[in-house]
């Protein structure tokens, strides 16, 4: 596992090319600045109805045991009413309430106030305060980096709770998934509504704030770069890593949980699922300082995409194969069990040892080795919003000389593996595979328009050194 110390921007090589007067200069790189038909018509559409679908997913398993036709069926031959299925839905309940308070409340504590003690006695692990990459503003930020320790010590609680306490029941999750969702929900309108209102009256960088005029775009999208509260409350990397990611793994122990009170055993699958995406959290933890570098803290504002994305889309989709599991236990022969496991690993080793590649090269500056020789790169130059002068490289050796975005090459074999486990009986629990597809085809196309826009025609040179996007020769 890689050890990941940022470079500082400090240590790049910079210089003032402009200062004119108070004017302050715009740059292209970063968040739209203007809106396209395009885009409105995709945010306008997702405000709408990405509450609805995860409303439907979550439903169809509670009642149509997963089957995402059966309720179209039943809507569309009159047998049953909107109202029907809405009347048996559960609502909002005081436990759930107390729940998810108790929950959010006892990881902003792990958060904020228990600074982190992992990289002290984990070797190659690194946590405490870090920086973050400089901003179109030109800002540094610090952050707390003590995600491993909170996802630890949760954890530990659980199981400490599940065998030794029993405070509550491993089901708790399960049991109380409708209502919880509600709650989700509340927390991720609020912390978009909030966020876009601070932006307005108190951001915490007025520089790195983008209006563009439609209220819409901005609340999707978000205005600010780096809400916080306080110096160290911040937005992004609270709400991408906890509550959800957090959660994530516990969700699946308490689908496990489900399956052995119903079934009186817990299916290989299951198992599957628990460990793949257990090794994927844990990852995300253990580099959540690399994290820092990517497009969701480097590039994206904090709006409804992100706070209301994090709170509901991420915890209530991405769990979706344990959710079906619990309610078709499938147990794979071994062989196939066998297959998906590798597909799951080859996945997940192509994934970090790309990201990894990237970050060794970037924090070396390219004095490093990439499969036993020296990396080559495309040197290329951006600009600051305050005209300072950054130059930086672009690696066309290791994984990054096969495709632009072989990472995310990985990340999707391992999304497929994980919907594999579920068997063919049912399309739900490909959703991820499908989503994830779009969102990282999406992202690329996204994050080369920018980078475009940063690097100008040294972007150019090097679409033409490394040709595809995802699959070599292919794509
Ligand atoms: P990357 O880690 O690929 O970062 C892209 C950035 O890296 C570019 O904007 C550019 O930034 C820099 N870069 C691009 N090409 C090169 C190169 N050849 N050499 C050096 N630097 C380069 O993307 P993400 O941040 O989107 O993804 C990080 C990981 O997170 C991926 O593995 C992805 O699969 C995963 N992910 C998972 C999601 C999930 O929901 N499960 C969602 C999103 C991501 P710069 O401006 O610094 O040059």
């Amino acid at each position: 596992m890689a050890a990941h110390q940022e470079k500082k921007p400090s240590e790049e090589r910079k210089h003032k090319t402009t200062q004119n007067g108070t004017r302050t200069p715009q740059v292209q790189w970063g968040r739209a600045w203007e809106v396209d038909w395009f885009s409105l018509a995709s945010i306008l559409f997702l405000l709408m109805f990405a509450p609805l679908i995860v409303y439907y997913f979550i439903m169809s398993c509670d009642q149509y045991q997963c089957s995402l036709i059966d309720p179209l069926i039943d809507l569309l031959t009159g047998n049953k009413h909107l109202s029907d299925i809405w009347n048996k839905t559960l609502t909002l309940t005081y436990r759930a309430a107390g729940i998810y308070t108790l929950w959010v409340a006892f990881q902003v504590f792990l958060y904020v106030f228990v600074p982190d003690f992992c990289h002290k006695f984990l070797p190659g692990y690194v946590g405490g305060v870090q920086e973050g990459a400089v901003t179109p503003a030109g800002v540094v930020n610090k952050y707390e980096i003590n995600g491993l320790q909170a996802w630890i010590i949760t954890h530990v609680l659980w199981f400490a709770n599940a065998y030794y306490f029993h405070w509550f029941s491993p089901t708790i999750i399960f049991d109380n998934w409708i209502p919880l969702l509600w709650c989700a929900n509340v927390l991720g309108y609020a912390v978009s509504t909030f966020a876009m209102i601070k932006s307005y009256f108190f951001p915490t960088n007025a520089k790195d704030c983008k209006f563009t005029g439609n209220f819409f775009y901005d609340y999707m999208m978000g205005i600010e770069f780096n809400p916080r509260i306080g110096k160290w409350f911040d937005f992004k990397l609270f709400f991408n890593g906890r509550p959800g990611i957090v959660a994530w793994t516990l969700i699946n122990l308490s689908y496990a949980a489900k399956q052995q009170e119903l079934y009186g055993q817990v299916t290989n699958s299951m198992i599957l699922v628990n460990v793949l995406q257990g090794i994927y959290v844990l990852d995300f933890f253990w580099n959540e300082a690399w994290y820092l570098k990517t497009i969701d803290i480097c590039h994206d504002h904090f709006g409804w995409y992100l706070g209301w994305g994090d709170c509901v889309w991420l915890p209530y989709l991405y769990t979706l194969q344990g959710l079906y599991l619990v309610y078709h236990p499938v147990q794979l022969r071994t062989a196939n069990a066998i297959g998906i496991l590798m597909l799951g690993l080859i996945g997940y080793y192509i994934f970090r040892m790309t990201n990894h590649q990237k970050d060794l090269f970037r924090r070396t500056n390219g004095n490093c080795k990439i499969w036993g020789k020296k990396p080559e790169y495309i040197e290329c130059s951006y600009m600051s919003v305050d005209g300072t002068k950054y130059y930086s490289k672009l690696m066309t050796s290791g994984f990054w000389g096969w495709a632009r975005h072989f990472n995310y090459t990985g990340d999707l074999m391992g999304s497929l593996a994980y919907c594999l486990t579920c068997g063919f009986e049912h399309i739900l629990p490909y959703f991820y595979i499908v989503y994830m597809t779009i969102l990282l085809t999406h992202r690329c196309i996204r994050d080369e328009h920018r980078c475009f826009s940063k690097y100008g025609k040294d972007w150019k040179r090097y679409t033409a050194a490394v040709p595809y996007r995802l699959i070599p020769g292919i794509f």
